[in-house]
């Protein structure tokens, strides 16, 4: 027999091809009338941006478009500059979990509505977590006031994500979706999510390599990156997620490549005290071995295999072993620096897994 907890946040999804025509009407939903409109400033959702300004109408009244990743606590005090300057009573965020990240760190500090127009797979829409950099810190914090209040999904806004951003974006929601299988907090509800999610990116990846404008591939990975989000916001992640975190904010590592990388040498690592979970992710991909199942879709689609090629120095894998290993978090096998030493060996190599 199974115990467990399950705990759903209040939020509501549209998800559809051509929504961005109902953000105003979620604006309105929300009893909002003076909107700030932010985005990354990106070149490639320049005409997505301007479309979204066009939709809100004179609910837009001021823009901030420098949201960075890691969210930078200098970039959100100056959009607070804005916020009360203009008398803001809702925040709309259009792009990756950059931005997602800067409607929530405004959130937190002003208790105004977010309604999250997501551009990639990230996730970080549907979770209540907040990872901020201060003085070249990641600090993670956790509140239910973080979760946004709305989440608009527009395929149509992703069918322009380049293919190596698809690529490591989708891999970092397959990655969501495993170790939500083995979390100590995982429910039923979780499971089912998270092994659609790993079925469905198993085929919307190799569909949008062979064509990157396939509009249904688009759809179901939206919709995965969606239920993997949530996976990621209702249950605690392990070793992977841990130690991206630690390759990311120590060594500047690239979030979703980063991901990439890592994930089948996280789960070589957890196989053998995992079995169940890689059974089922194995079956949900349609391979006999998970680890290796991952490594393989990523070389198929062209993903990013090796940390050496993100740039990490062979210097630093130590150092980064001993890091990940200094404060304990559960994972189903022990994390020694030992093990971690010889994870990040093979995927500083881009090693297939054993
Ligand atoms: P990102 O938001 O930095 O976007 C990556 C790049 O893709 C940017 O240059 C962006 O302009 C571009 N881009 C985005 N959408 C595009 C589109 N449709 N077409 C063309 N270009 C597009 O990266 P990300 O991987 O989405 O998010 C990473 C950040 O999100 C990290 O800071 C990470 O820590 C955070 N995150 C947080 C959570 C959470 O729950 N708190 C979850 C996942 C990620």
């Amino acid at each position: 027999m199974r115990s467990f907890v399950h705990t759903t946040g209040p939020s509501r999804v549209v998800f559809g091809a051509g929504t961005l025509s109902q953000v105003s009407d979620e604006v309105e939903r929300l009893g909002g009338a003076r909107v700030l409109l932010l985005s990354d400033g990106s070149p490639a959702l320049r005409k997505d941006v301007e479309r979204l300004r066009a939709a809100l109408g004179d609910l837009a009244v001021a823009e901030f478009d420098g949201a960075a990743m890691h969210t930078p606590v200098g970039v959100t005090e100056q959009a607070l500059g804005t916020v009360r300057e203009q008398r803001v009573d809702c925040l709309v965020a259009i792009g990756g979990g950059s931005t997602t990240g800067l409607a929530k760190a405004l959130a937190v500090r002003t208790d105004l509505p977010q309604i999250i127009v997501p551009t990639t797979y990230a996730g970080s829409e549907a979770t209540p977590v907040l990872g901020e950099t201060v003085d070249g810190r990641k600090v993670t914090r956790s509140a239910p006031g973080i979760l946004p209040e709305t989440v608009v999904y527009d395929i149509e806004l992703t069918l322009g994500l380049p293919a190596p951003i698809s690529v490591t974006s989708g891999v970092n929601a397959l990655a969501h979706a495993v170790e939500a299988l083995y979390s100590p907090d995982a429910t039923p509800v979780t499971d089912a999510m998270a092994l659609e999610a790993v079925a469905a990116i198993a085929r919307a990846l190799p569909a949008l390599h062979d064509d990157p404008s396939a509009l249904e591939a688009r759809a179901e990975l939206l919709q995965a990156a969606w239920l993997a989000g949530t996976c990621l916001g209702a249950v605690g992640m392990g070793l992977h997620h841990k130690l991206c975190h630690t390759l990311g904010g120590t060594f500047g590592l690239p979030h979703a490549d980063t991901h990439t990388v890592v994930l089948p040498h996280a789960m070589a690592y957890n196989a053998a005290a995992a079995p169940d979970a890689m059974d089922r992710v194995a079956r949900a991909l349609g391979v006999p071995d998970a680890p290796t199942g991952v490594f393989d879709l990523i070389r198929r689609v062209g993903g990013p295999t090796s940390l050496r090629e993100l740039g990490m120095a062979e210097a630093d894998l130590n150092r980064a072993a001993e890091a990940a290993t200094a404060q304990p978090y559960p994972n189903p096998r022990e994390v020694t620096r030992t093990g971690l030493a010889g994870l990040l060996r093979d995927a500083w190599q881009g090693r297939r897994p054993q």
